[in-house]
Parts: C-alpha cells; structure tokens; sequence
C-alpha cells in the first residue's frame, strides 16, 4: 500500500488522482490531504478517506467546519505554513503535487528534505526553482516522477534506454483554442473562448497557459531540469489532435513517441504506480477515429510567450521565477477581466526586462524574485 499526500486534492489534477485511488484501493491511501478554499469537497475527500490531517491552506477555517471534522476524527488545519508541515510530514511514501503556481515549491522542498518522491504536476516548482530542487533531489537521492502528459511521455520513451544517446526532445502542443486566429484578433479574445481548450478539460491557469503558449514555455524549462539536456535540444511540435504526448530523437536517427487519448489519468496512474505498469479499464484508443495526425512549426511571432521561456531560461538565475510570477498575476487579471488577452505576454516581457537577476538560485533569492515580480506586474495593472 502507498501512502500519499495529496496537495491540491480538489482540482482538476487532484480529483483526477482521487479517482484513480478509488480504482485501485488496495495499492493507494490517501494519508495526507489539502486544499486551497474548497472546504465542502475537502471535507467530503476527508469523510471518504479519512486522513490523518487535512490541510485548508487559503484561509482560516470556521468554528462550525472544525467541529464536522473532529467529529469524523480528521485533524484539520489552515494556512501556507501548514501545508509545507503537511508534505514535510515523515510517515507517508508519495508526494503527489498537484497545487497551482509557484505556491508549489515550499511543499515540493520539504518532502525532498523528508527524502520523499514527488509525483509532480506544479510544473511552477521546477520553472521558478529547478536549478535548487534538481539539486536537492541529487542531495537526498530522492525521484522527481513527472505527471505533466508531455513529461511522462518523455519518461517513458526514456524507459530502457541510456540519456546519454539522447539527441533531441519534441514536446507536442496542441497550439490552443487560437492557433487559426490572426493575432490583430488577439486583443478581442474574451475570457470565455480563452477558456474553451480545444482537447484537454484542466484548471483555469493552465487552460489560459495553453491559450497564449506559455504552458508550452513553462514545459520547456520543467523538461530542461527534468531531463538534463541542453535547452538547444528541446524543441516544440503542433500536433493538434493531442494524441502523440511527446517524442525523444536519439543519436542513432530513431524516434520513439507515447500516444493516448488525452487523459490526465494515464500520466497520473503512471507516476503513483512506477515501476509497475497496472491494469485498468479507462478509454482505449480507437485509432479509427484518429486517421490523422498532423504537425506544424509553432508560431512564435504571434506567440511570444514560448521565446519570453526560452529566453528566461538562457538569462537563467532568478529570470524563469520572474517569468512565471509575472505570468500567474497577468493570467488572473485577464481572468478576472483587467487587462486584454494580448497584455498577458507583454506584462511577463516587461517584468524580465526590469527585473535585476540573481544568479544564485536559492528559496530565498527565488522567493525575492518571484515578489518583486508580483509586486511589478500588480502595480502597472491598477
Ligand atoms: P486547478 O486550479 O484545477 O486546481 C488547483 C488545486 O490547488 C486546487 O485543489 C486548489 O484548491 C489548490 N490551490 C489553488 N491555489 C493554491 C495555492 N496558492 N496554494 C495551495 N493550493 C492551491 O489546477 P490544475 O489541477 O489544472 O493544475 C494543477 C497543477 O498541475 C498546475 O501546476 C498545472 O500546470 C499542472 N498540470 C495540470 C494539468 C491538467 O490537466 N489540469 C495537466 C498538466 C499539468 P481549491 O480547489 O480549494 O481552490
Ligand atoms: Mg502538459
């Protein structure tokens, strides 16, 4: 029996782990458990698996909430310091990071410092920090078992084979709800057809991430820290239909691809279940409905967020962390209908601009970069 701690249970991510739980009860417990706001479906995960703690890490929680849980024997606490206490915890066996944003990181590094594995969706802990948690990992010996659909394809191309025969990596992109738009329309896009992901159903962040590219910025940098390679040799595919999850070249000319429907459950059972590959009843590919896949180059003068990545990642130091935060602040003003959807990349280019770069990476010159950026981005938004 593994037993995980699950953080961000009650996202699209979390709930997606929940249910693969459910199906394999008697591999996976649910030891450990938060959320960000959503006290009802924190308490419902809490009735059902009745952790040790949960953790609600946004906000206090009420008198009346509190009773309800100690009723049902589940230690209930609140607020960031308690979520990183909750993954620093020593008896459970799995990290299972599925938090939006760079919020993610404090809890990433205590399980690290616990020597846990971490099964990680917040791809925003490896943007803003890679270079210390790769070290850290090293340090402690601990694995990082990506669930981001592209990474553990790449990880499973990788099964068997020496990373030194490594050529190049293809991450495929779906191009997002925009790829046929011409970018004059940009500054029309409304919240809602942001929001309309052509293939996959996820959280708002990441959806608006997947609109404007910088989802596939972010996973360039998530795939440089996890696979080690030069960030020469990343480089990015559109493939619309999302059935190829990613590719590696090797340096013999050949090419192995991981396919699928696009289910979040298949990386997810994968991460929680490595090495075994266990059977399960979820949708199967009927490559009868796929008879083609296609493939373009990105578009990258109407995208600007996939260079704004790269370039964060060459100027290296505390630049990707400023990247990400100026992007999380851009993408929740345009959600919440502050600025237009073409600002989103201008806000993040101007922050990398200003932003004087340390190259030493550590929590604290991160947790100052990703402030200032915050603090920037915020100020020229009112
Ligand atoms: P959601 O917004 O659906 O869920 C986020 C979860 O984290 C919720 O449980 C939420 O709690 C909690 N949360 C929100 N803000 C904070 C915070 N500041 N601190 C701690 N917890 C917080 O996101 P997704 O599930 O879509 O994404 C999660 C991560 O996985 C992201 O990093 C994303 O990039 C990555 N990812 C997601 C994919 C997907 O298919 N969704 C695919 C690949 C990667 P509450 O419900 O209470 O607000
Ligand atoms: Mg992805």
């Amino acid at each position: 029996m593994k037993k995980l701690c699950l953080l961000g249970a009650t996202g699209s991510i979390g709930k997606s782990c929940v249910d693969i739980v459910n199906r394999f009860p008697e591999k996976f417990s649910i030891r450990y458990v938060s959320a960000h706001r959503n006290i009802e479906d924190l308490f419902a995960l809490a009735q059902q698996f009745r952790p040790e703690i949960a953790v609600l890490s946004g906000t206090t929680v009420e008198a009346a909430w509190q009773t309800k849980f100690k009723r049902i024997g589940v230690k209930i606490e609140s607020g960031v310091e308690a979520l990183a206490e909750l993954a620093g915890q020593s008896d459970y066996d799995l990290l299972v990071n599925a938090v939006v944003g760079a919020a993610g990181l404090q809890p990433t590094l205590s399980a690290i410092g616990q020597n846990k594995n971490v099964a990680i969706a917040n791809k925003e802990t490896l943007v803003t920090a890679g270079d210390l948690v790769t070290r850290l990992s090293r340090q402690k010996n601990v694995q990082l078992f990506p669930i981001d659909s592209e990474h553990s394809a790449l990880w499973q191309c990788l099964v068997g084979e020496d990373p030194c025969s490594i050529e190049r990596l293809i991450l495929t992109a779906s191009g997002g709800p925009f790829r046929e738009l011409p970018a004059s329309e940009f500054k029309n896009v409304t919240v809602e057809q942001a929001l309309r992901h052509p293939n996959w159903a996820m959280g708002q962040k990441i959806t608006i991430d997947s609109a404007t590219l910088m989802n596939k910025g972010l996973e360039v940098i998530e795939a440089f820290w996890l696979f080690d390679v030069d960030l020469e040799d990343i480089s990015v595919l559109i493939h619309p239909q999302s059935i190829i999850h990613s590719m590696i070249e090797f340096r013999d000319g050949s090419i192995k691809a991981q396919l699928g429907l696009p289910d979040m459950r298949v990386p997810i059972q994968y991460a929680l279940s490595y090495p075994e590959r266990i059977a399960n009843d979820l949708p199967r590919m009927d490559f009868m409905q796929f008879s083609e896949l296609t493939f373009m180059a990105p578009q990258t003068d109407k995208f600007k967020a996939l260079n704004l990545a790269y370039h964060s990642l060459r100027e290296a130091g505390t630049a990707p962390a400023v990247l990400n935060a100026a992007n999380e602040e851009a993408v929740y003003a345009f959600l919440g209908k502050k600025i237009r959807f073409d600002q989103i990349p201008a806000f993040v280019e101007d922050a990398l601009e200003k932003h004087s770069n340390h190259r030493d990476v550590t929590y604290e010159s991160v947790l100052h970069a990703d402030r200032w950026a915050r603090r920037y981005v915020g100020e020229k938004i009112i």
